[in-house]
């Protein structure tokens, strides 16, 4: 959902998500028509590509994606810190239980990892979606729906008196 900042913003948004979820959608739309277009910024969009080009990209969760990242054009090479200070990286190493790239892609949510809230919290991350406050797991740990124990107070039930 693409919206925009202001209060009206905010809620015509979540409007927009509700109905989907109620209409059993799940699509990308724009409410802040007003800003932002389908062409998108077709100045900045000409300077950007003027510098970047398009590159396989390695995504947190997801791995390489063909062309889905940006990359200095070599004629601004020298503005590259990658190749001005080229650095070994070791591949990124994913646990095999953390099941994060289906969870980016909204095939699953973090509590049906069986990691989640047992050996990954955010004091201890596993897989990188818990490991910035913003990741998703990490997000849903904070603010998901509240996890039930043995030891939780039952809900209080109301019985008619009679
Ligand atoms: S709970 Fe941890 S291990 Fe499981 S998907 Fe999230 S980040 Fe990966």
């Amino acid at each position: 959902m693409i919206a925009g900042f202001e209060p009206l913003d905010v809620l015509q948004g979540l409007v927009m998500l509700m109905r989907q979820r109620v209409e059993g959608r799940a699509e990308v739309e724009n409410e802040y028509y007003r800003i932002v277009r389908p062409e998108g910024n077709r100045r900045a969009l000409e300077i950007l590509y003027r510098v970047f080009e398009p590159a396989d990209t390695e995504w947190r969760g997801l791995g390489v994606i063909p062309n889905s990242g940006l990359r200095l054009r070599p004629e601004y090479a020298r503005f590259d810190a990658a190749v001005r200070l080229p650095v070994e990286r070791e591949p990124l190493k994913v646990h095999r239980g953390c099941i994060c790239g289906d969870i980016l892609r909204g095939a699953k949510r973090p509590d049906e990892c069986p990691l989640f809230g047992k050996a990954c919290d955010p004091e201890h991350p596993i897989g990188p979606c818990m490991v910035s406050s913003e990741g998703t797991c990490a997000a849903y740990f904070r603010y998901g729906p509240p996890k039930r124990s043995a030891t939780a107070r039952p809900e209080r039930s109301v019985h008619a008196a009679g």
